[in-house]
């Protein structure tokens, strides 16, 4: 058996992400020893029941001593935090990343802390799914999805290339730029749809001439597709809106304004614009099927994820989003 990419990887922070890279890594062989650690004990029991690593502890310190590799899979507000903790017994020469949302805030929490000699690369797999905690991870979710790294100026080739190559064999494609332009293109292409998620289904939750039972009854004519979205982690969706502000309401104005368009259009009855809005709208689901971002089936590919689980057969339909 060939010799694994790394010794020894901590992965602090053990839920949807975490514990998505633990089977991963355990699959490919890519650390010699794997140390979890989580804040509660409750978690830790469950990864342990899981047998997601070599050693389990809450003491984040303790889980990244000697580790060649560290990955923090947290909240992006509590980041800052960790980073703190477990800065004193980071190993020199180790590389430290993350895999939060936003990524300007935690550079700015997670920088000042890192000590010399330890590279620190900030990066995001742009894979995940509405579900939380160490059950909720599987080792295709990586699978043909984008890692975006957001490097700091100086970072060491040689720590990004051997990064890199962890993620490729986790299954993910690599893809690089600044934090700002990541926050902007995440806002759209990630945290508006959420925020929308969680406005229709409140809506909708609040309407009394409708009731909810009718609601939910008729759910499959479109309003299901947004109850997955805004059925995702209050606390990691909490910390993102709160940690990438300025390109949320950024996006947001942007998406009143033609929101606003559209309710003219329907108010005048300009079918013309709306027949050219939907068409080019539906050519957007096209190229990203084109993409392999998903598949060319109704449910999403929900059924494709869920017969995968259960067999744990690759497919083009590795996550959701
Ligand atoms: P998750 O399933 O909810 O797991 C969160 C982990 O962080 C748990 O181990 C939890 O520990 C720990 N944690 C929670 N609050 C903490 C705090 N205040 N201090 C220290 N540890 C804390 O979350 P996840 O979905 O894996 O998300 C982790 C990170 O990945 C987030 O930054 C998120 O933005 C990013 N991300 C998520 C997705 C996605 O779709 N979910 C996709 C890409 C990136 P306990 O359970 O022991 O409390």
């Amino acid at each position: 058996m060939s010799k694994p990419l790394f010794e020894k990887i901590a992965l602090v922070g053990i839920g949807l992400i975490g514990s998505s890279l633990a089977r991963v890594i355990c699959r490919e062989g890519l650390a010699g020893h794997v140390a979890i650690a989580t804040r509660s004990a409750e978690t830790l029991k469950r990864a342990e029941e899981l047998k997601l690593g070599d050693g389990y502890t809450i003491d984040a310190k303790e889980a990244v001593r000697g580790a060649d590799l560290v990955i923090v899979s947290v909240p992006v507000g509590a980041s800052g935090a960790v980073a703190q903790e477990i800065a004193p017994a980071l190993k020199k020469g180790a590389i430290l990343t993350d895999v939060g949302s936003t990524k300007a805030f935690v550079i700015a929490q997670i920088k000042p802390q890192v000590p010399e000699g330890v590279h620190f690369i900030p990066g995001h797999p742009l894979a995940g799914t509405e579900e939380s905690g160490p059950d909720a991870g599987f080792p295709e979710l990586f699978e043909n999805r984008w890692c975006i790294f957001t490097p700091l100026e100086g970072t060491d080739p040689a720590a990004l290339e051997k990064l890199s190559a962890f993620w490729r064999s986790c299954g993910a494609n690599i893809d690089t730029m600044d934090p700002e332009h990541h926050d902007m293109v995440l806002a759209i292409v990630s945290h508006l749809p959420h925020i929308i998620a969680y406005n229709i289904v409140g809506t909708a939750d609040d309407l009394e001439a409708v009731t909810k039972t009718e609601v939910i009854k008729y759910s499959a004519s479109g309003f299901r597709d947004f109850t997955r979205l805004a059925a995702s982690d209050p606390t990691m969706w909490r910390d993102v809106c709160l940690h990438n502000k300025a390109a949320i309401l950024e996006m947001l104005t942007r998406f009143s304004e033609d929101l606003a368009s559209l309710q003219r259009a329907i108010r005048w009855g300009d079918g013309d614009k709306l027949f050219d809005m939907f068409t080019r709208t539906r050519a957007v689901r096209r190229s990203i099927i084109e993409a392999g971002q998903d598949i060319d089936v109704p449910d999403f590919g929900r059924e494709a994820v869920a017969h995968r689980r259960l067999r744990a057969v690759p497919s083009p339909a590795a996550a959701l989003y």
